[in-house]
């Protein structure tokens, strides 16, 4: 079965240095060459969604007019997702400032730009009325995540990856039928410090279906009415993590979209995120199906 997949969300140009440390307030310190890479939250999950194969799937998302949009249609062209419905808008391209120091800790300033000024179009509406699932990240307005969930046909999925943190309305909440979070995000929305298990307990009050990713160790899938289940972490030797949770979500999701159960889109997810892991960069470092089922044998 082909499903079809529409990731409503950001796409920001990284612009990342390696530093000997981060700076404080006031001061200016030497790093090593820029790196300009394709980025955000929601290119990075819809290139991983549409190298995972089974899905078709679709970016809608807002670009400025700029060098850094051409960057990012151009990586998002190359995973084979579609861009027709991309919107264009008078602002700069979202920007991602990172400072990388030496034991791989990233500090990350986001200027929004056209991520902020996204307004669903009645095409875009249309794109998402016809998908089987609907994923959508926290780095463009509340109000897209609203409209986009409304647009979603019966029966399809409206999935959450409520990151960067933020608390919910209860609108929100209710308009999802599956939410993805790291432990931290779970933490922060469960309003409590506990195990995982205890965390998807407390967040199935307000939706049907979680994910809890937990780094190397893999991840929690939890279910109303369900015994939850832990889906080990692949072991890998780990060299950059940005975007691990990107691409776990759109591997989820285009899991999802070819009929797969959650357990067994989670277990896919995990192995195309560790793999992920290993290489840098964010949408570069996304590996194909093939990939992840070498890597498998
Ligand atoms: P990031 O912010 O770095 O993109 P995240 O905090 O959103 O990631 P994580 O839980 O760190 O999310 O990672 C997401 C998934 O990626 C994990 O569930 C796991 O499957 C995979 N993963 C991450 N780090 C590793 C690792 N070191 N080894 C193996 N798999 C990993």
């Amino acid at each position: 079965m082909t499903g079809q997949v529409v990731v409503v969300g950001s796409a920001n140009v990284d612009l990342v240095v390696d530093v000997p440390r981060h700076p404080g307030g006031g001061e200016t310190i030497l790093g090593g060459d820029l790196r300009r890479t394709p980025g955000g939250k929601g290119a990075n999950s819809a290139v991983a969604a549409a190298r995972a194969g089974g899905a078709d799937t679709t970016f809608v998302g807002a670009l400025g007019r700029d060098e850094s949009a051409d960057l990012l249609l151009a990586s998002l062209e190359r995973a084979g997702v579609r861009t027709d419905l991309v919107s264009r808008v008078d602002a700069p391209t979202g920007t991602a400032l990172i400072t990388v120091s030496p034991d791989g800790e990233n500090a990350i300033v986001v200027a929004p730009g056209a991520n902020a000024r996204l307004e669903l179009t009645a095409t875009q509406v249309e794109r998402i009325a016809h998908a089987d699932v609907v994923l959508a990240q926290l780095e463009i307005p509340l109000d897209m995540v609203r409209a986009a969930a409304a647009a979603r046909r019966p029966g399809a999925r409206m999935v959450l990856n409520a990151a960067p943190s933020q608390d919910l309305p209860g609108d929100v909440w209710a308009a999802l039928d599956l939410l993805v979070v790291n432990e931290y995000e779970a933490a922060d929305l469960a309003h409590t410090q506990a195990a995982p298990e205890e965390l998807a307990a407390a967040l199935l009050e307000r939706v049907p279906a979680v994910v809890i990713t937990l780094g190397a160790e893999g991840s929690l899938v939890a279910q109303r009415d369900r015994e939850p289940v832990r889906v080990p972490g692949v072991k890998v030797a780990a060299v950059d993590t940005t975007g691990a949770g990107d691409t776990f979500c759109g591997v989820l999701a285009a899991g999802l979209a070819r009929g797969l159960d959650l357990a067994g889109a989670a277990r896919l997810a995990g192995a195309a995120a560790a793999l992920a892991v290993t290489r840098p960069g964010a949408q570069d470092a996304v590996p194909t199906v093939a990939e992840v089922e070498e890597s498998a044998k």
